[in-house]
């Protein structure tokens, strides 16, 4: 969909058509990172995410000391995000976990050229 405000050479990406796991099963327990609200990259967008998210997923890890868990932590920290390590629960909200979303092509809710 081409929102006239934007010109007709971006294109913004509806809500429906954000990445979802495929096989999405139940993250609980696993770990995920809370972070200071931090607003959605995408233009006009207004979802806030108080975790590290993409295309409003809660990431998640199945293990707390993955390294890849720790640096992204550690980039958040130095962007002053504040992050927390917490255990996953599904209150939260919907969640994704990292390698499926990294084998998917790092999708993310953003203004894309056409
Ligand atoms: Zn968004």
């Amino acid at each position: 969909m081409v929102d006239p405000r934007l010109g007709e050479l971006e294109l913004v990406v509806d809500e429906e058509e954000l990445w979802h796991e495929d096989d999405a099963g139940d993250h609980a327990g696993w770990s995920c990172v809370r972070t200071d609200p931090f607003p959605c990259p995408a233009e006009g967008c207004e979802f806030v995410a108080d975790f590290m998210t993409a295309a409003h997923l809660i990431l998640v890890w199945e293990e707390r000391d993955d390294p890849n868990l720790l640096r992204h932590a550690e980039r958040a920290k130095r962007v002053g995000r504040n992050p927390r390590i917490v255990e996953y629960e599904p209150s939260f909200g919907p969640s994704a976990s990292y390698y499926a979303w990294e084998a998917s092509g790092r999708p993310v809710h953003a203004v894309r050229p056409e």
